[in-house]
């Protein structure tokens, strides 16, 4: 029977401990129903576009080259981005320019690409993006010596009886203190703002507890807004790219306030459909084929 015309189950009893990361609270934001699909149901998310696929091979190249880093002490160098991003996605020189020159060309399929030249296009926007990251790395790490000091962090610590859960991508330790990184694959005029971050203000939190450190977080962008497909890349704009804020008492606690509400309404039980911007979100959402209240 369709949802809409039962009782919707209420998974949480009183005093019940949650164990969420911020996707959970994301996704509640954004609908209570897509929460309760993806976190209560277990439904799982059927979307794994090219995009989804691109950002899980940067992540892992990314992952690579700190640790690169972080055990030699300087940025990695074009050659060893190279060398990484190879290896994460290994497509060889030959194949690519052969599918550059001729779209029938027989490429490796990942999952979310449709044509072999898309996956060759893919592959050589991870390539550029990740060179003009640490280039910029390397820039300035001539007069900060910054490096990184932990890396796909976990984390895990008590909110108000619940567990709040998760992995930080990045802390780098700069001559202006520990700054707590989240990296993007989309771009900056499509994300968030690390002022507004629920995510950022639960990896500060994180962070704070396990160095007793009082970081500055920030979102760092792989991609810029005046990318084109298949154009050479402008070099990396840190105005941009690297948005970065430290916050004050005051941001904190408004942060934390739409944490502490979001929690509260999952334990009680709240899963109405409510998409946050209409349509838009209800377009952009992993259930809006099956979902029987989408306005998609
Ligand atoms: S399709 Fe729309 S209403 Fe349904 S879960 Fe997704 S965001 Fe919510």
């Amino acid at each position: 029977m369709p949802i809409r015309f039962r009782e919707l189950p209420r998974p949480f009893v009183e005093a019940q401990t949650l164990e969420v990361s911020y996707s959970g609270i994301d996704a509640y934001q954004a609908c209570p129903r897509r929460f309760f699909y993806g976190h209560v149901l277990h439904v799982q998310d059927p979307s794994r576009g090219a995009n989804t696929t691109l950002g899980n091979k940067v992540h892992a190249a990314l992952l690579a080259l700190n640790r690169q880093w972080m055990e030699e002490g300087e940025p990695p160098r074009d050659d060893a981005v190279q060398a990484v991003w190879r290896e994460v996605w290994p497509i060889d020189r030959a194949t690519i320019e052969a599918a550059l020159a001729d779209p029938e060309t027989r490429v490796r399929w990942e999952p979310g690409f449709v044509f072999p030249r898309q996956v060759v296009q893919g592959w050589q926007r991870g390539a550029g993006q990740l060179r003009r990251y640490f280039e910029w790395e390397r820039l300035r790490w001539t007069g900060m010596h910054h490096r990184p000091v932990a890396l796909e962090q976990p984390f895990q610590f008590e909110l108000n009886g619940h567990v709040i859960v998760g992995r930080i991508d990045c802390v780098l330790q700069t001559g202006g203190g520990d700054v707590v990184i989240d990296y993007k694959t989309g771009k900056p005029k499509n994300g968030r703002k690390p002022e507004k971050s629920l995510q950022l203000a639960i990896y500060e939190e994180a962070w704070r507890l396990q160095s007793g450190a009082n970081p500055a977080v920030a979102y760092y962008h792989l991609a810029a807004d005046d990318d084109q497909p298949g154009q050479p890349l402008d070099p990396w704009r840190a105005d941009k790219q690297a948005r970065q804020t430290r916050y004050t008492v005051e941001m904190r606690d408004t942060l934390w306030a739409e944490i502490v509400g979001a929690l509260d309404r999952i334990t009680a039980n709240d899963f109405a459909a409510a998409p946050k911007e209409g349509r838009s979100t209800c377009d952009a959402c992993a259930y809006r084929l099956w979902c029987e209240e989408s306005l998609a």
